[in-house]
């Protein structure tokens, strides 16, 4: 259930608070980490939530949700994916994301490249990478990152902004902290080797935001400390 839009805007306003706090622990602006409501099983009302209280973007998990949220409502905000995507989907999530922060192999990179070139666009991505090395989730492995940045750096109609993480689930929280410490020295890594600037930074949900502030985070996102638990 999608609570009251006031309700919405008291989460919002802590969620903003603790995103301060983190960053004026690790001595960051917090003008250098968005916010990204992650709207993923909420109606088409919680984007409009989001554009009302100035958020530049929602994130979405699945395409297709995607797709009928964006139907249904006029909102001002961009729609980026932060769920898994199959070539197969390439198009459809092209047509209908300004970024797609789910990037995880060549060959999805190679079918973006062709329907963005079909578009008339530019697809901008995030390359997900599975620093936390957590079988469980997707994202190339953390040796296979450069040669995916490779093949995406050579794609005409693909500009990569940055990597993407998401933490194993843990108990510890020095799980999520190595994860996103990871993350971070990969980009750093990256970027040497390959003088691509990267520099965005997609890590830290509701549960473990300020470990991810504290180890370089620009794009925090976060679904249910916004509206609330998902049914
Ligand atoms: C659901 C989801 C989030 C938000 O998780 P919360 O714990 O609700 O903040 C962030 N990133 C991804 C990839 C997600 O699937």
């Amino acid at each position: 259930m999608l609570p009251e839009y006031d309700e919405f805007k008291r989460r919002a306003d802590a969620v903003r608070m603790r995103i301060s706090a983190a960053c004026a622990a690790s001595h960051r602006d917090p003008g250098g980490v968005e916010l990204l409501a992650v709207t993923k099983m909420f109606p088409a009302a919680a984007a409009e939530y989001a554009a009302r209280y100035g958020l530049r973007a929602v994130g979405e998990n699945r395409v297709q949700e995607g797709v009928e949220k964006q139907a249904q409502t006029t909102a001002h905000v961009a729609w980026e994916l932060i769920g898994h995507l199959q070539s197969n989907k390439a198009r459809l999530a092209a047509g209908h994301f300004s970024r797609i922060q789910s990037a995880d192999s060549a060959k999805l990179l190679a079918a973006l490249d062709r329907v963005a070139s079909e578009l008339g666009k530019t697809q901008p991505v995030l390359l997900q990478v599975n620093s936390g090395l957590d079988p469980a989730k997707s994202g190339v492995e953390p040796g296979e990152a450069g040669r995916l940045l490779e093949a995406a750096l050579a794609l005409r109609h693909i500009r990569v902004d940055g990597l993407m993480a998401i933490a194993p689930l843990s108990d510890d929280p020095s799980v999520a902290r190595r994860a996103f410490a990871s993350l971070r020295e990969i980009r750093d890594r990256l970027t040497r080797e390959s003088g691509a600037a990267l520099p965005e930074l997609s890590m830290g949900m509701s549960g473990d935001m300020e470990a991810a502030i504290g180890e370089g985070s620009t794009i925090v996102r976060v679904g249910s400390a916004l509206f609330g638990a998902r049914a």
